[in-house]
């Protein structure tokens, strides 16, 4: 095309990179800080799907940058990813997370904790469990209050290797949750050779659930395939409570979503927890 189109496409791409490496600058000195104040976990809640107890909470990674503000997961992950920090930063969130977890067992909550992984980390599985044993023994934490999420098509990259991964960190006692189910290809027998106690159906589906009969049948159909496979089910991304009936007519095991509780700082978590487990 023109000659202008041209340049105003390369600068805006010069402009997308520049963005890029300034963020991954910005954040491996701010890990290098041990987080520097900027870096911190919310709390999402999991609750019953018969009572509406919370079983456990999902952390979720905020950064909160000295200059731009709040930035989201879904853009500085990603960077983390290109750049060659997401193994640092995933350390970062075992070792607060389970920090975490043990600060709540010593105020009396006793809540299991889901952490979200990235492909990178499962890349490096000497190192992941080496670090993930660490942060257990040193928060006096037992395997079974940690989780994993892992999303489906990265569970289902590299079949064999993710496998032999997925089964020695199954070893350690920990639980692993197959993460946005529905959005990935699965193969049943592989799904069925991995050591994983839950599937969590991706929000695209529990968004349509009331206006489309073929998510109401996928939903219907994951729940039932989980169940046959001994796994226990979450609904992630809840939002109405038309949503949260039909689920609960489909014997979903767990819900998570804004219409329970948005992702919010640990200090707010334990009121929370609180007012919801009370008699
Ligand atoms: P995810 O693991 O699928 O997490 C669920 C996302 O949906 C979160 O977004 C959560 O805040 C949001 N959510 C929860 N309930 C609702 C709801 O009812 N409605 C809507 N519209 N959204 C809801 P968030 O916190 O922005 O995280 C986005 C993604 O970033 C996560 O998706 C996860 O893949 C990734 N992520 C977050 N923290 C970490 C982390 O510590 N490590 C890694 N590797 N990835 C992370
Ligand atoms: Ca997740
Ligand atoms: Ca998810
Ligand atoms: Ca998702």
């Amino acid at each position: 095309g023109g000659g202008n189109g041209f340049a105003f496409f390369e600068a805006h791409m010069q402009d997308g990179v520049r963005d890029q490496l300034e963020l991954a600058r910005d954040l491996r000195a701010a890990l290098e800080d041990g987080g520097a104040g900027q870096l911190s976990l919310h709390y999402q809640p999991k609750v019953a799907g018969d009572t509406q107890r919370v079983l456990g909470v999902e952390a979720l990674l905020r950064w909160q940058h000295p200059k731009r503000g709040a930035i989201g997961p879904a853009t500085f992950i990603p960077v983390a990813e290109r750049f060659g920090i997401i193994i640092a930063l995933g350390d970062w969130v075992i070792d607060e997370a389970c920090r975490q977890v043990a600060e709540w067992r010593d105020q009396g909550l006793r809540l299991r904790v889901a952490i979200n992984l990235s492909v990178q980390q499962l890349r490096q599985p000497e190192a992941l469990l080496q670090r993930l044993q660490h942060a257990l023994q040193r928060n006096g934490m037992d395997a079974s209050q940690l989780s994993l999420e892992i999303t489906e098509s990265v569970a289902m990259e590299d079949a064999g290797a993710t496998e032999r991964t997925l089964q020695r960190l199954g070893a350690l006692g920990v639980s692993l949750s197959i993460d946005d189910f529905g959005t990935g290809y699965s193969s049943l027998s592989y799904l069925r050779r991995l050591p994983v106690s839950q599937l969590k159906i991706d929000r695209s589906f529990i968004q349509d659930l009331e206006t489309s009969a073929d998510a109401r049948a996928i939903v219907k159909a994951v729940i039932e395939l989980a169940h046959a496979l001994g796994l226990e089910v979450v609904a992630e991304g809840v939002e109405t409570t038309g949503q949260a009936a039909e689920l609960r007519a489909k014997r979903c095991d767990k819900l998570q979503g804004y219409l329970f509780a948005r992702p919010m700082p640990a200090a707010e978590l334990v009121h929370w927890a609180r007012r919801s487990q009370a008699p």
